[in-house]
Protein backbone atom coordinates (compact mmCIF):
# COMPACT_ATOMS: atom_id res chain seq x y z
CA UNK A 1 0.00 0.00 0.00
CA UNK A 2 1.58 3.04 -1.33
CA UNK A 3 0.32 5.36 2.14
CA UNK A 4 2.91 3.20 4.33
CA UNK A 5 5.49 4.79 2.22
CA UNK A 6 7.82 6.79 4.22
CA UNK A 7 9.56 10.13 2.19
CA UNK A 8 12.23 11.95 3.61
CA UNK A 9 11.80 15.20 5.26
CA UNK A 10 14.85 16.78 4.52
CA UNK A 11 14.50 19.28 1.46
CA UNK A 12 15.49 17.98 -2.23
CA UNK A 13 18.55 17.35 -3.11
CA UNK A 14 20.70 20.57 -5.34
CA UNK A 15 21.85 17.97 -7.75
CA UNK A 16 22.77 18.97 -11.20
CA UNK A 17 19.97 17.68 -14.02
CA UNK A 18 20.46 13.98 -14.48
CA UNK A 19 21.14 14.44 -18.24
CA UNK A 20 23.77 17.16 -17.45
CA UNK A 21 27.76 15.64 -18.16
CA UNK A 22 29.08 16.25 -14.55
CA UNK A 23 31.58 13.97 -12.79
CA UNK A 24 31.61 13.29 -9.22
CA UNK A 25 35.05 15.31 -9.51
CA UNK A 26 33.44 18.44 -10.84
CA UNK A 27 30.32 18.45 -8.53
CA UNK A 28 32.20 17.74 -5.20
CA UNK A 29 34.80 20.99 -6.76
CA UNK A 30 31.41 23.00 -7.59
CA UNK A 31 30.54 22.56 -3.91
CA UNK A 32 34.08 23.05 -2.58
CA UNK A 33 34.00 26.46 -4.74
CA UNK A 34 30.79 27.69 -3.62
CA UNK A 35 32.33 28.49 -0.01
CA UNK A 36 36.26 28.20 -0.63
CA UNK A 37 38.04 27.36 2.21
CA UNK A 38 41.04 29.98 3.07
CA UNK A 39 44.31 29.03 1.45
CA UNK A 40 45.73 28.42 4.76
CA UNK A 41 43.21 25.69 5.64
CA UNK A 42 44.27 22.17 6.00
CA UNK A 43 42.59 19.40 4.12
CA UNK A 44 44.08 16.22 5.01
CA UNK A 45 46.83 15.51 7.76
CA UNK A 46 48.33 12.53 8.66
CA UNK A 47 48.39 12.14 12.67
CA UNK A 48 51.11 9.52 12.15
CA UNK A 49 53.65 11.24 9.62
CA UNK A 50 52.50 14.38 10.72
CA UNK A 51 52.12 15.22 6.97
CA UNK A 52 49.65 18.18 5.97
CA UNK A 53 48.10 19.13 2.65
CA UNK A 54 46.62 22.35 2.61
CA UNK A 55 43.86 23.10 -0.17
CA UNK A 56 45.43 24.91 -2.91
CA UNK A 57 48.16 22.15 -2.60
CA UNK A 58 45.48 19.32 -2.92
CA UNK A 59 43.78 20.98 -6.07
CA UNK A 60 47.79 21.16 -7.69
CA UNK A 61 48.57 17.27 -6.83
CA UNK A 62 45.11 16.68 -8.21
CA UNK A 63 45.56 18.44 -11.38
CA UNK A 64 48.71 17.39 -11.76
CA UNK A 65 47.98 13.41 -11.21
CA UNK A 66 45.10 13.91 -13.36
CA UNK A 67 47.78 14.82 -16.37
CA UNK A 68 50.06 11.59 -15.44
CA UNK A 69 47.30 9.70 -15.38
CA UNK A 70 46.05 10.19 -18.76
CA UNK A 71 49.83 10.87 -20.10
CA UNK A 72 51.69 8.08 -18.48
CA UNK A 73 49.48 5.47 -17.85
CA UNK A 74 47.11 5.88 -20.78
CA UNK A 75 43.66 4.95 -19.17
CA UNK A 76 40.65 6.13 -20.53
CA UNK A 77 36.79 6.58 -19.02
CA UNK A 78 35.88 3.11 -18.14
CA UNK A 79 38.74 1.42 -17.02
CA UNK A 80 38.93 0.33 -13.50
CA UNK A 81 41.61 0.94 -11.63
CA UNK A 82 41.61 -1.51 -8.00
CA UNK A 83 42.79 0.79 -4.87
CA UNK A 84 44.42 -1.36 -2.66
CA UNK A 85 46.24 0.24 0.38
CA UNK A 86 45.54 1.15 3.47
CA UNK A 87 44.58 4.58 4.44
CA UNK A 88 46.68 6.85 2.79
CA UNK A 89 47.36 10.87 3.02
CA UNK A 90 46.75 10.65 -1.13
CA UNK A 91 43.65 8.30 -1.23
CA UNK A 92 41.44 11.01 -1.72
CA UNK A 93 43.54 12.95 -4.21
CA UNK A 94 43.66 9.58 -6.42
CA UNK A 95 40.29 8.72 -6.17
CA UNK A 96 39.27 12.44 -7.34
CA UNK A 97 41.89 11.98 -9.97
CA UNK A 98 40.46 8.59 -10.97
CA UNK A 99 36.60 9.64 -10.85
CA UNK A 100 37.56 12.84 -13.17
CA UNK A 101 38.60 10.67 -16.20
CA UNK A 102 35.77 8.45 -15.60
CA UNK A 103 38.38 5.79 -14.43
CA UNK A 104 36.00 3.41 -12.23
CA UNK A 105 37.80 3.01 -8.77
CA UNK A 106 37.52 -0.21 -7.05
CA UNK A 107 38.84 -0.18 -3.77
CA UNK A 108 39.76 -3.43 -2.01
CA UNK A 109 41.01 -4.46 1.60
CA UNK A 110 44.58 -4.31 1.86
CA UNK A 111 44.34 -7.46 4.45
CA UNK A 112 42.91 -9.67 1.45
CA UNK A 113 44.54 -12.66 0.57
CA UNK A 114 45.58 -13.44 -2.96
CA UNK A 115 42.40 -15.76 -3.67
CA UNK A 116 40.39 -13.03 -2.21
CA UNK A 117 41.72 -10.31 -4.35
CA UNK A 118 41.10 -12.76 -7.81
CA UNK A 119 37.79 -12.88 -6.83
CA UNK A 120 37.63 -9.23 -6.56
CA UNK A 121 39.23 -8.74 -9.97
CA UNK A 122 37.19 -11.57 -11.89
CA UNK A 123 34.38 -8.91 -10.63
CA UNK A 124 35.62 -5.32 -11.31
CA UNK A 125 38.49 -6.48 -14.25
CA UNK A 126 40.84 -3.37 -13.42
CA UNK A 127 43.70 -2.54 -15.91
CA UNK A 128 45.54 -1.02 -13.26
CA UNK A 129 46.19 -1.09 -9.63
CA UNK A 130 47.21 1.64 -7.47
CA UNK A 131 48.94 0.00 -4.27
CA UNK A 132 50.84 0.73 -1.12
CA UNK A 133 54.82 -0.85 -1.42
CA UNK A 134 53.62 -3.63 1.20
CA UNK A 135 50.38 -5.44 -0.40
CA UNK A 136 51.66 -4.61 -4.28
CA UNK A 137 53.38 -7.93 -4.05
CA UNK A 138 49.98 -9.73 -3.64
CA UNK A 139 48.61 -8.48 -6.90
CA UNK A 140 48.83 -10.31 -10.17
CA UNK A 141 50.28 -8.18 -12.94
CA UNK A 142 47.44 -5.84 -14.54
CA UNK A 143 47.49 -4.38 -18.41
CA UNK A 144 48.82 -0.92 -17.23
CA UNK A 145 50.51 -2.11 -14.60
CA UNK A 146 50.67 -1.73 -10.66
CA UNK A 147 51.93 1.40 -9.11
CA UNK A 148 52.90 2.01 -5.76
CA UNK A 149 51.37 5.09 -4.17
CA UNK A 150 53.68 5.47 -0.91
CA UNK A 151 56.85 6.18 -3.37
CA UNK A 152 58.88 8.92 -4.98
CA UNK A 153 57.72 7.93 -7.95
CA UNK A 154 54.12 8.35 -7.26
CA UNK A 155 54.84 11.86 -5.48
CA UNK A 156 56.47 12.92 -9.14
CA UNK A 157 53.55 12.09 -10.83
CA UNK A 158 51.58 14.66 -8.68
CA UNK A 159 54.19 16.87 -8.82
CA UNK A 160 55.01 17.26 -12.21
CA UNK A 161 52.88 20.22 -14.01
CA UNK A 162 51.20 20.09 -17.04
CA UNK A 163 50.14 23.05 -19.20
CA UNK A 164 47.40 21.36 -21.21
CA UNK A 165 43.64 20.74 -19.87
CA UNK A 166 44.26 17.10 -19.32
CA UNK A 167 40.18 16.29 -18.77
CA UNK A 168 39.19 18.12 -21.62
CA UNK A 169 37.34 15.47 -24.46
CA UNK A 170 36.41 13.50 -21.60
CA UNK A 171 32.48 13.49 -21.05
CA UNK A 172 31.59 11.61 -17.83
CA UNK A 173 27.89 10.72 -17.10
CA UNK A 174 26.01 11.05 -13.73
CA UNK A 175 24.94 7.66 -14.64
CA UNK A 176 28.26 6.18 -15.51
CA UNK A 177 29.59 3.47 -12.80
CA UNK A 178 32.42 5.40 -10.84
CA UNK A 179 32.97 2.63 -8.02
CA UNK A 180 32.86 -0.72 -7.74
CA UNK A 181 32.90 -2.22 -4.17
CA UNK A 182 32.58 -5.41 -2.42
CA UNK A 183 29.56 -6.75 -0.71
CA UNK A 184 27.70 -10.08 -0.08
CA UNK A 185 24.69 -8.27 0.01
CA UNK A 186 21.50 -10.34 1.41
CA UNK A 187 22.78 -13.87 0.33
CA UNK A 188 25.51 -15.71 -1.18
CA UNK A 189 28.88 -14.83 -1.92
CA UNK A 190 31.15 -11.35 -2.48
CA UNK A 191 30.01 -9.39 -5.59
CA UNK A 192 30.87 -5.82 -6.97
CA UNK A 193 28.29 -3.03 -6.13
CA UNK A 194 28.11 -0.65 -8.79
CA UNK A 195 27.48 3.00 -7.63
CA UNK A 196 27.15 5.79 -10.35
CA UNK A 197 28.60 9.14 -10.03
CA UNK A 198 25.13 10.57 -9.17
CA UNK A 199 24.71 7.78 -6.69
CA UNK A 200 28.04 9.15 -4.99
CA UNK A 201 26.55 13.09 -5.44
CA UNK A 202 23.71 12.40 -3.68
CA UNK A 203 24.68 10.98 -0.91
CA UNK A 204 27.53 13.20 -0.28
CA UNK A 205 25.58 16.13 -1.17
CA UNK A 206 22.67 14.82 1.91
CA UNK A 207 25.55 15.04 4.26
CA UNK A 208 26.65 18.50 3.71
CA UNK A 209 25.91 21.09 6.46
CA UNK A 210 23.73 23.75 5.77
CA UNK A 211 25.51 26.59 6.32
CA UNK A 212 29.56 26.44 6.65
CA UNK A 213 31.16 28.66 9.74
CA UNK A 214 34.98 27.42 10.42
CA UNK A 215 36.06 23.69 9.13
CA UNK A 216 35.10 20.63 11.46
CA UNK A 217 38.18 18.49 12.11
CA UNK A 218 37.53 15.14 10.83
CA UNK A 219 39.21 11.72 12.47
CA UNK A 220 38.25 9.28 10.45
CA UNK A 221 39.34 5.98 12.17
CA UNK A 222 37.53 4.19 9.78
CA UNK A 223 38.50 2.24 6.27
CA UNK A 224 38.75 4.61 3.11
CA UNK A 225 37.87 1.02 0.40
CA UNK A 226 34.79 0.78 2.59
CA UNK A 227 32.31 2.74 1.64
CA UNK A 228 31.83 4.76 4.75
CA UNK A 229 35.60 6.00 4.73
CA UNK A 230 35.39 6.81 1.22
CA UNK A 231 32.44 8.82 0.98
CA UNK A 232 33.08 10.73 4.65
CA UNK A 233 36.84 11.22 2.64
CA UNK A 234 35.17 12.61 -0.04
CA UNK A 235 32.61 14.67 1.93
CA UNK A 236 35.07 16.15 3.72
CA UNK A 237 36.56 17.68 0.57
CA UNK A 238 33.75 18.98 -0.61
CA UNK A 239 32.71 20.94 2.43
CA UNK A 240 36.51 22.45 2.68
CA UNK A 241 36.45 20.63 6.27
CA UNK A 242 40.02 18.74 7.14
CA UNK A 243 39.97 15.47 7.39
CA UNK A 244 42.64 13.64 10.14
CA UNK A 245 43.89 9.74 9.19
CA UNK A 246 45.99 7.57 10.77
CA UNK A 247 47.83 6.16 7.85
CA UNK A 248 49.65 2.88 7.37
CA UNK A 249 49.05 -0.64 8.51
CA UNK A 250 49.08 -1.04 12.39
CA UNK A 251 46.70 -2.19 14.61
CA UNK A 252 44.42 0.39 16.21
CA UNK A 253 45.62 1.74 19.83
CA UNK A 254 42.90 3.13 21.88
CA UNK A 255 45.85 5.91 23.26
CA UNK A 256 46.82 7.13 20.11
CA UNK A 257 43.57 7.90 18.66
CA UNK A 258 43.04 9.60 22.25
CA UNK A 259 46.61 11.42 21.06
CA UNK A 260 45.47 12.62 18.10
CA UNK A 261 42.26 13.79 18.97
CA UNK A 262 43.94 15.76 21.59
CA UNK A 263 47.00 17.22 19.48
CA UNK A 264 44.67 18.27 16.36
CA UNK A 265 41.63 19.12 18.34
CA UNK A 266 39.53 16.88 16.54
CA UNK A 267 35.44 18.20 16.40
CA UNK A 268 34.20 14.80 15.15
CA UNK A 269 35.23 10.77 15.37
CA UNK A 270 33.88 8.66 13.12
CA UNK A 271 34.44 5.22 14.12
CA UNK A 272 32.49 1.77 13.85
CA UNK A 273 30.50 0.56 17.19
CA UNK A 274 33.89 -1.70 18.39
CA UNK A 275 35.60 1.33 19.37
CA UNK A 276 32.74 2.61 21.14
CA UNK A 277 32.74 -0.47 23.06
CA UNK A 278 36.41 -0.54 24.06
CA UNK A 279 35.62 3.57 25.11
CA UNK A 280 33.31 2.84 27.20
CA UNK A 281 34.78 -0.40 28.72
CA UNK A 282 38.41 1.06 29.24
CA UNK A 283 37.18 4.81 29.93
CA UNK A 284 40.68 4.99 32.54
CA UNK A 285 42.03 5.41 29.24
CA UNK A 286 40.75 8.45 28.34
CA UNK A 287 41.57 10.43 31.82
CA UNK A 288 44.93 11.66 30.56
CA UNK A 289 43.59 13.15 27.44
CA UNK A 290 42.30 16.55 27.06
CA UNK A 291 39.13 15.45 24.88
CA UNK A 292 37.03 18.54 25.43
CA UNK A 293 37.61 19.81 21.26
CA UNK A 294 35.23 16.67 20.65
CA UNK A 295 31.53 17.41 19.90
CA UNK A 296 30.32 14.37 17.69
CA UNK A 297 30.77 10.81 17.60
CA UNK A 298 29.85 9.58 14.34
CA UNK A 299 28.98 6.01 14.33
CA UNK A 300 27.83 3.28 11.71
CA UNK A 301 28.36 0.16 9.78
CA UNK A 302 26.79 -2.27 12.55
CA UNK A 303 24.73 -2.07 15.47
CA UNK A 304 25.22 0.11 18.91
CA UNK A 305 23.73 -1.56 21.73
CA UNK A 306 21.96 0.15 24.49
CA UNK A 307 24.52 -0.73 26.78
CA UNK A 308 27.15 0.27 25.24
CA UNK A 309 25.64 3.94 24.64
CA UNK A 310 24.51 4.14 28.31
CA UNK A 311 28.53 3.85 28.81
CA UNK A 312 29.92 6.10 26.81
CA UNK A 313 27.01 9.25 27.37
CA UNK A 314 28.35 8.95 31.48
CA UNK A 315 31.94 9.30 30.11
CA UNK A 316 31.69 11.80 27.18
CA UNK A 317 27.93 13.56 28.94
CA UNK A 318 28.79 16.37 26.33
CA UNK A 319 29.27 14.79 23.00
CA UNK A 320 26.85 14.16 20.75
CA UNK A 321 26.57 10.68 19.48
CA UNK A 322 25.22 10.75 15.92
CA UNK A 323 24.41 7.55 13.92
CA UNK A 324 23.93 6.44 10.61
CA UNK A 325 22.72 3.35 9.20
CA UNK A 326 23.64 2.40 5.19
CA UNK A 327 24.79 -0.49 3.05
CA UNK A 328 27.10 -0.55 0.26
CA UNK A 329 24.59 -0.95 -1.87
CA UNK A 330 22.60 2.44 -0.80
CA UNK A 331 26.00 4.46 -0.89
CA UNK A 332 26.74 3.93 2.58
CA UNK A 333 24.81 6.27 4.76
CA UNK A 334 20.84 6.25 3.79
CA UNK A 335 19.73 7.39 7.70
CA UNK A 336 21.46 9.55 9.38
CA UNK A 337 21.86 12.05 12.26
CA UNK A 338 22.14 15.73 11.07
CA UNK A 339 22.56 18.18 13.85
CA UNK A 340 22.46 18.21 17.40
CA UNK A 341 18.42 18.01 17.60
CA UNK A 342 18.50 14.69 15.54
CA UNK A 343 21.29 13.45 18.31
CA UNK A 344 18.85 13.27 21.04
CA UNK A 345 16.65 10.13 19.99
CA UNK A 346 18.62 7.39 22.33
CA UNK A 347 19.34 4.41 20.13
CA UNK A 348 17.81 6.05 16.89
CA UNK A 349 19.95 5.20 13.46
CA UNK A 350 18.73 8.69 11.90
CA UNK A 351 16.34 10.04 9.57
CA UNK A 352 15.97 8.78 6.28
CA UNK A 353 18.16 11.03 3.89
CA UNK A 354 17.01 13.15 1.05
CA UNK A 355 15.54 12.07 -2.39
CA UNK A 356 15.03 8.79 -0.77
CA UNK A 357 12.02 6.62 0.32
CA UNK A 358 11.47 3.94 2.95
CA UNK A 359 8.95 0.91 3.54
CA UNK A 360 9.09 -1.36 6.38
CA UNK A 361 7.63 -4.75 4.63
CA UNK A 362 6.00 -7.82 6.84
CA UNK A 363 8.29 -10.36 5.77
CA UNK A 364 5.84 -13.02 5.48
CA UNK A 365 3.02 -11.47 4.18
CA UNK A 366 4.65 -8.61 1.94
CA UNK A 367 2.72 -5.93 3.42
CA UNK A 368 3.69 -2.35 3.92
CA UNK A 369 3.10 -1.73 7.83
CA UNK A 370 2.79 1.41 9.58
CA UNK A 371 5.35 3.00 12.00
CA UNK A 372 6.62 1.49 15.48
CA UNK A 373 5.81 -2.18 13.36
CA UNK A 374 9.09 -3.97 12.80
CA UNK A 375 9.60 -5.74 9.68
CA UNK A 376 12.39 -5.69 6.37
CA UNK A 377 13.52 -2.14 5.83
CA UNK A 378 13.32 -1.49 2.02
CA UNK A 379 14.54 1.71 0.18
CA UNK A 380 14.46 3.37 -2.81
CA UNK A 381 15.91 6.72 -4.47
CA UNK A 382 18.79 8.68 -5.63
CA UNK A 383 21.12 6.37 -3.35
CA UNK A 384 20.30 2.81 -4.67
CA UNK A 385 23.07 1.26 -6.34
CA UNK A 386 22.90 0.62 -10.35
CA UNK A 387 23.49 -2.81 -9.41
CA UNK A 388 25.79 -6.24 -8.80
CA UNK A 389 28.17 -5.82 -11.51
CA UNK A 390 27.52 -8.77 -14.28
CA UNK A 391 25.17 -10.58 -12.60
CA UNK A 392 21.15 -10.11 -13.00
CA UNK A 393 20.27 -12.84 -10.87
CA UNK A 394 21.69 -11.30 -7.74
CA UNK A 395 20.60 -7.96 -8.75
CA UNK A 396 17.05 -8.67 -9.00
CA UNK A 397 17.31 -10.92 -5.78
CA UNK A 398 17.96 -7.60 -3.81
CA UNK A 399 16.48 -4.52 -6.25
CA UNK A 400 13.00 -4.82 -7.67
CA UNK A 401 11.76 -3.47 -10.73
CA UNK A 402 10.27 -0.21 -8.88
CA UNK A 403 13.46 0.28 -7.55
CA UNK A 404 13.23 -0.64 -3.95
CA UNK A 405 16.22 -2.12 -2.18
CA UNK A 406 15.54 -4.95 -0.01
CA UNK A 407 18.12 -4.61 2.75
CA UNK A 408 17.54 -7.68 4.62
CA UNK A 409 17.64 -5.96 7.80
CA UNK A 410 14.21 -5.73 10.67
CA UNK A 411 13.59 -2.60 11.53
CA UNK A 412 11.15 0.06 12.26
CA UNK A 413 10.24 3.62 11.94
CA UNK A 414 8.88 5.50 14.68
CA UNK A 415 6.32 8.77 14.56
CA UNK A 416 8.87 11.19 14.51
CA UNK A 417 11.00 9.33 11.41
CA UNK A 418 13.51 8.05 12.81
CA UNK A 419 14.94 4.57 12.62
CA UNK A 420 15.76 1.54 15.09
CA UNK A 421 17.49 -1.22 13.86
CA UNK A 422 16.07 -4.57 15.68
CA UNK A 423 18.43 -7.35 13.71
CA UNK A 424 20.03 -8.60 10.59
CA UNK A 425 17.81 -11.02 9.13
CA UNK A 426 19.98 -11.93 6.20
CA UNK A 427 22.81 -14.26 6.14
CA UNK A 428 25.46 -11.40 6.65
CA UNK A 429 27.89 -11.86 9.54
CA UNK A 430 29.69 -8.38 10.92
CA UNK A 431 32.71 -8.35 12.59
CA UNK A 432 33.86 -5.20 14.21
CA UNK A 433 32.26 -3.65 10.81
CA UNK A 434 33.82 -5.86 8.17
CA UNK A 435 31.41 -7.86 6.45
CA UNK A 436 31.88 -11.66 6.52
CA UNK A 437 29.70 -13.91 4.18
CA UNK A 438 28.91 -17.11 5.31
CA UNK A 439 28.51 -18.23 1.60
CA UNK A 440 32.07 -17.82 1.44
CA UNK A 441 33.11 -19.71 3.93
CA UNK A 442 30.85 -22.92 3.71
CA UNK A 443 32.39 -23.05 -0.09
CA UNK A 444 35.45 -23.31 1.28
CA UNK A 445 34.67 -25.52 4.15
CA UNK A 446 32.53 -27.85 1.52
CA UNK A 447 35.90 -28.04 -0.27
CA UNK A 448 37.70 -29.87 2.25
CA UNK A 449 37.89 -33.94 1.77
CA UNK A 450 36.64 -34.49 5.30
CA UNK A 451 33.69 -32.44 5.05
CA UNK A 452 30.31 -33.57 4.22
CA UNK A 453 28.89 -30.15 4.81
CA UNK A 454 28.86 -26.75 6.82
CA UNK A 455 27.54 -24.10 7.37
CA UNK A 456 28.16 -20.45 8.82
CA UNK A 457 26.06 -18.52 11.36
CA UNK A 458 27.47 -15.33 13.31
CA UNK A 459 27.51 -15.42 17.38
CA UNK A 460 27.07 -12.27 19.22
CA UNK A 461 30.47 -10.67 20.74
CA UNK A 462 30.45 -7.39 22.89
CA UNK A 463 33.50 -6.27 21.00
CA UNK A 464 33.24 -7.52 17.14
CA UNK A 465 29.64 -7.66 17.58
CA UNK A 466 29.36 -11.17 15.82
CA UNK A 467 31.63 -13.70 15.19
CA UNK A 468 31.43 -16.27 12.56
CA UNK A 469 30.99 -19.82 14.12
CA UNK A 470 31.22 -23.24 11.95
CA UNK A 471 28.64 -25.65 12.18
CA UNK A 472 30.56 -28.86 10.48
CA UNK A 473 29.50 -32.55 9.22
CA UNK A 474 32.82 -34.54 9.20
CA UNK A 475 32.75 -37.68 6.74
CA UNK A 476 31.88 -40.54 8.67
CA UNK A 477 35.50 -41.85 10.16
CA UNK A 478 37.30 -38.69 9.93
CA UNK A 479 38.35 -37.09 13.05
CA UNK A 480 39.57 -33.89 12.35
CA UNK A 481 39.06 -31.67 14.46
CA UNK A 482 38.13 -27.92 15.64
CA UNK A 483 41.78 -25.97 15.45
CA UNK A 484 42.80 -28.28 11.81
CA UNK A 485 39.31 -26.58 10.23
CA UNK A 486 40.41 -23.66 12.08
CA UNK A 487 43.52 -23.21 10.08
CA UNK A 488 42.42 -24.58 6.76
CA UNK A 489 40.18 -21.68 6.49
CA UNK A 490 43.23 -19.19 7.90
CA UNK A 491 45.36 -19.97 5.60
CA UNK A 492 42.59 -18.73 2.70
CA UNK A 493 40.83 -16.03 4.14
CA UNK A 494 41.89 -12.12 5.77
CA UNK A 495 42.01 -12.19 9.37
CA UNK A 496 38.39 -10.96 10.04
CA UNK A 497 36.63 -13.82 8.54
CA UNK A 498 38.66 -16.49 10.30
CA UNK A 499 35.98 -18.75 12.39
CA UNK A 500 36.41 -18.57 15.83
CA UNK A 501 34.38 -21.71 17.10
CA UNK A 502 33.81 -24.98 14.91
CA UNK A 503 30.79 -27.24 16.27
CA UNK A 504 30.71 -30.96 15.19
CA UNK A 505 27.13 -32.10 13.90
CA UNK A 506 25.74 -35.01 12.73
CA UNK A 507 23.42 -33.12 10.23
CA UNK A 508 22.31 -29.77 9.38
CA UNK A 509 18.64 -28.54 9.98
CA UNK A 510 16.74 -28.11 6.74
CA UNK A 511 13.08 -26.63 6.04
CA UNK A 512 11.45 -28.28 3.74
CA UNK A 513 12.62 -27.08 0.28
CA UNK A 514 16.06 -28.09 1.24
CA UNK A 515 17.19 -24.45 2.94
CA UNK A 516 19.64 -24.39 5.60
CA UNK A 517 17.82 -23.40 9.35
CA UNK A 518 20.21 -20.74 10.17
CA UNK A 519 18.26 -19.33 12.80
CA UNK A 520 17.99 -22.63 14.29
CA UNK A 521 21.73 -22.72 14.93
CA UNK A 522 22.02 -19.90 15.96
CA UNK A 523 19.97 -21.05 18.71
CA UNK A 524 21.07 -23.72 19.54
CA UNK A 525 24.67 -22.07 20.22
CA UNK A 526 23.28 -19.66 22.45
CA UNK A 527 21.42 -21.98 24.23
CA UNK A 528 22.49 -22.92 27.99
CA UNK A 529 22.89 -26.55 27.49
CA UNK A 530 23.32 -27.01 23.80
CA UNK A 531 21.94 -30.08 21.96
CA UNK A 532 24.42 -30.76 19.20
P1 LIG B 1 27.97 -2.73 4.56
O1 LIG B 1 27.51 -2.95 3.16
O2 LIG B 1 29.31 -3.35 4.83
O3 LIG B 1 27.93 -1.29 4.94
O4 LIG B 1 26.95 -3.51 5.50
C1 LIG B 1 25.60 -3.13 5.56
C2 LIG B 1 24.94 -3.74 6.76
O5 LIG B 1 25.55 -3.30 7.97
C3 LIG B 1 23.49 -3.34 6.92
O6 LIG B 1 22.62 -4.06 6.08
C4 LIG B 1 23.25 -3.64 8.39
O7 LIG B 1 23.00 -5.01 8.61
C5 LIG B 1 24.58 -3.26 9.01
N1 LIG B 1 24.50 -1.88 9.55
C6 LIG B 1 24.94 -0.76 8.99
N2 LIG B 1 24.68 0.31 9.79
C7 LIG B 1 24.04 -0.16 10.87
C8 LIG B 1 23.49 0.44 12.06
N3 LIG B 1 23.57 1.74 12.30
N4 LIG B 1 22.89 -0.37 12.95
C9 LIG B 1 22.82 -1.70 12.72
N5 LIG B 1 23.31 -2.31 11.64
C10 LIG B 1 23.91 -1.56 10.72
Amino acid sequence: SRTMTFHSLRPPLPLPLESASVSLTDFIFSLLNSSPPSPSAVAIVDAITRRRILYPELISRFENLVSSLRTRFSLSKGDCALVFSPNDIYTPILYLSLLSLGVVVSPVNPAATVPEIHHHIRLSKPVIAFASSDSAHKLPPLKHGIVTIDTVEFELLMETQSEKKEQEGITVNQSDVATVLYSSGTTGPVKGVALTHRNLMASIAGGMRPVRTIPLVTYCTVPLFHAYGLLLSLRMVASGDCLVITGGNRTFDMRRMYRVIEEYRVSHLALAPPLIVSMGRDAEIMDGYDLSSLQVLISGGAHLSKSTIDRLKKRLPKVQLAQSYGLTETTGRIFGTLGPDETRTEGATGKLMANCEAKIVDPETGAALPPLKSGELWVRGDFIMRGYVDNKEATAEILDREGWLRTGDLCYINNEGYLFFVDRIKELIKYKGYQVAPAELEQLLNGHPDVVEAAVVPYPDEEAGQVPVAFVVRQPGSNIDESQIKDFLAKQVSHYKRIRRVVFINSLPRNASGKVLRKDLVIKLLSPTPKL
